[in-house]
């Protein structure tokens, strides 16, 4: 073990990721026992529409259905307001900084991508990945863009280029609104901004959750606009 790392797990104990109680460095998942159990009954959650596991589930808003013929995946099942281990993840994930939760989560939309490509025999060695980016008054108050950040570890992952394409220039967070009311507000959210070629690009649409799909589906279209050839929408979480 390199001096670097002896160093590390002296002084920085690594916690796990719901509770923050300390974890050994080597185990695989990022949770402590009880958390662990906690993650894993998430995981066994049914869809109520289709019956499937989050892995399994073809169930998806028909915003996000339209862009891409429902070539578009999530990894697990979020249920707004419910005290679930995925609930935390992303409330940790939006406001609670730590590169330990982010890569989680990328981790678990690469492995979704994966699947989708073999699935669907993508060749996504030429695709770059973007993202809807925060407005820009949390981004100013969180420190961060977790967006970006979910998206740049992704891309790592993949091995592809993370470009920026979009602008946030909203002001009202999605969440207080209804289902008709976000599609609006998500249209005059983004803005492209200058200078991009997109033409025959085809992109990864990375976000953390899809709830009715009027994000992803407002940021597709404009990719669409500007020429770009195959979009492919992947969330950490879809609301159930
Ligand atoms: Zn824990
Ligand atoms: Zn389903």
């Amino acid at each position: 073990m390199k001096i670097r790392e002896i160093l590390k797990r002296a002084f920085m104990p690594r916690q796990c990721i719901l509770c923050k109680e300390v974890i050994d460095y080597d185990q695989e998942m990022p949770f402590c026992e009880s958390c662990m159990v906690e993650w894993l009954a998430n995981l066994d959650l049914m869809c109520g529409t289709c019956g499937f596991d989050a892995e399994n589930c073809i169930c998806l808003p028909e915003g996000v259905r339209e862009i891409n013929h429902s070539i578009a995946s999530f990894g697990v099942f979020y249920t707004p307001k419910a005290m679930t281990p995925v609930n935390r993840i992303v409330y940790r994930l939006k406001r609670d900084y730590k590169l330990e939760v982010i890569r989680f989560c990328a981790n678990i939309i690469y492995q979704r991508a994966l699947k989708l490509c073999e699935k669907y025999k993508i060749d996504y060695s030429d695709f770059c990945v973007t993202f809807p980016p925060r407005k820009y008054d949390s981004v100013k108050k969180y420190g961060y863009d977790h967006a970006e950040l979910l998206a740049k570890e992704f891309a790592k992952l993949m091995g592809l280029e993370l470009i920026k394409v979009f602008e946030n220039v909203g002001e009202t967070e999605q969440k207080s609104l209804t289902k008709k009311q976000r599609l609006a507000n998500a249209a005059s959210s983004f803005e492209l901004l200058d200078g991009l070629q997109l033409k025959g690009k085809s992109l990864f649409l990375i976000d953390d959750v899809m709830t009715t799909g009027a994000t992803l589906h407002v940021c597709a279209r404009m990719l669409r606009h500007k020429g770009a050839k195959t979009i492919i929408p992947i969330t950490f979480a879809k609301d159930m």
